[in-house]
């Protein structure tokens, strides 16, 4: 027989603990009993430490513990989606002084419902042919600058329009027809094009083009929320689940209350339309507004200051190894926080940005780095959770060591 020290040792060695103890161990003291399965460790599903960023491949952010209630709440209860919405949809619109909001299933589906809203309007038959835009009398081409042109366009093209690329403002306003459904901008390459936000609004609307700005990556500074559909733009998303840390399967459709409306129309519950698979549950709905509440309440000035600090102290961890360069640095537009670029000379560090990549994965424990090349990596601390940064900076400082020349 086991003593009682031993049964706890034991039962904490096993993997399937909850099943386990529901096999008639009953009796057992109710202090080993853990508040919740390690269920990541059950399946053999490696958690880190994420010194990378918003990745959604990481999937993404971690939730708010405000969020966190707001689901447990909404999940015991049931309303009508769309009045969630709508009523949601309002606060929103209130707190980002836009004319109108919805939540969507990430800054993707809200580029693909916003292309499909600018087609139908409010006609639920066009929402129907969707993408088949031939013969429907809808409009076929969206115009988007070369620079601009990364993998998220298949938003737009879901909905079977045209992408046509266009460099120079001349270039622009002579694609300009009445096949034109849409302008749309990539906020994250403001400065890689040679048409940036406000010039781009001004001819959409002399030739009275609908717009839609993609700022998913684009918080903080949180003032963006507001800027670019106070600048003009017709319609503005940002991702639920990047800095925002709300749900990482939501996101935000901001803009004037017609082309929302329109929007709305090709989203669930409506079931004969593209966004049908875009299903945001009321858990996410509202999860989404309590992260806007409580990113908006937060102390910005207080939160970049610790991010300063964090990366300052994973920096002065590696600076005294010879061959080593940590600079910081602030990416103008999107994941604009402070990140720490490693660099190092291979002839005094031997090992390649990606080796370094791998060790840190296989370390215990397993962190991400984001970067990687020959002889860099990069860091940002915004979603870590406190004090991992002193985790990071001696694993860093370990793994650097170990390789570099004396
Ligand atoms: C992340 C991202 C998206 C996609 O956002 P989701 O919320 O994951 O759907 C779209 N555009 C840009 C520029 C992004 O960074």
């Amino acid at each position: 027989m086991l003593n009682r020290r031993q049964l706890i040792k034991h039962l904490s060695s096993l993997p399937l603990i909850g099943g386990f103890m529901g096999q008639g161990f009953s009796r057992m003291p109710t202090t080993v009993v853990p508040q919740y399965r390690d269920y990541f460790k059950e399946l053999g599903v490696r958690t880190f430490i994420n010194a990378a960023g918003t990745y959604t491949a990481m999937t993404g952010s971690l939730l708010l513990d405000e969020v966190k209630d707001a689901y447990q709440y909404a999940s015991n209860e049931y309303v009508m989606l769309d009045e969630l919405q709508d009523k949601v949809g309002e606060r929103i619109a209130s707190l980002l002084r836009c004319e109108a909001a919805t939540v969507t299933s990430g800054a993707f589906s809200a580029m693909t419902l916003a292309t499909a809203g600018v087609l139908t309007g409010l006609d639920e038959k066009k929402a129907a042919q969707i993408p088949h835009l031939q013969g429907t009398g809808m409009k076929t081409e969206v115009i988007m600058q070369k620079a601009h042109d990364i993998g998220y366009a298949h938003a737009i093209r879901n909905c079977g329009v045209d992408i046509v690329y266009v460099e120079t403002r001349k270039e622009l306003e002579e694609a300009i027809n009445d096949k034109t459904a849409m302008m749309v901008f990539i906020n994250a390459y403001n400065f890689d094009g040679k048409i940036q936000t406000e010039e781009f609004v001004k001819i959409a609307k002399k030739h009275n083009i609908p717009t839609l700005n993609d700022c998913a990556a684009d918080v903080p500074p949180v003032e963006n929320l507001w800027k670019y559909t106070e600048m003009g733009f017709g319609l503005v998303c940002f991702s639920g689940g990047k800095g925002l840390r709300g749900p990482q399967s939501a996101g935000l459709l901001l803009g004037k209350k017609d082309l929302i409306a329109a929007a709305r129309l090709s989203a669930p519950p409506r079931g004969d339309t593209v966004g049908r698979g875009m299903k945001v549950n009321k858990e996410e709905v509202l999860g989404m507004l309590i992260a806007l509440e409580t990113y908006l309440a937060k102390n910005h000035e207080e939160e970049w200051k610790r991010w300063e600090g964090q990366i300052a102290h994973i920096g002065d961890a590696i600076k005294s190894i010879k061959g080593v360069t940590a600079k910081t640095d602030v990416p103008p537009v999107a994941n604009h926080v402070p990140t720490l670029n490693v660099s190092w000379d291979t002839g005094k560090v031997r090992i390649s940005g990606d080796e370094l990549k791998e060790v840190l994965r296989k370390g215990h424990p397993s962190i991400e780095v984001a970067g990687g090349g020959p002889d860099s990596i990069s860091i940002t601390t915004w979603m870590l959770r406190p004090g991992q940064e002193r985790i990071v900076a001696t694993r860093l400082q370990e793994a650097l060591s170990e390789v570099a020349v004396s």
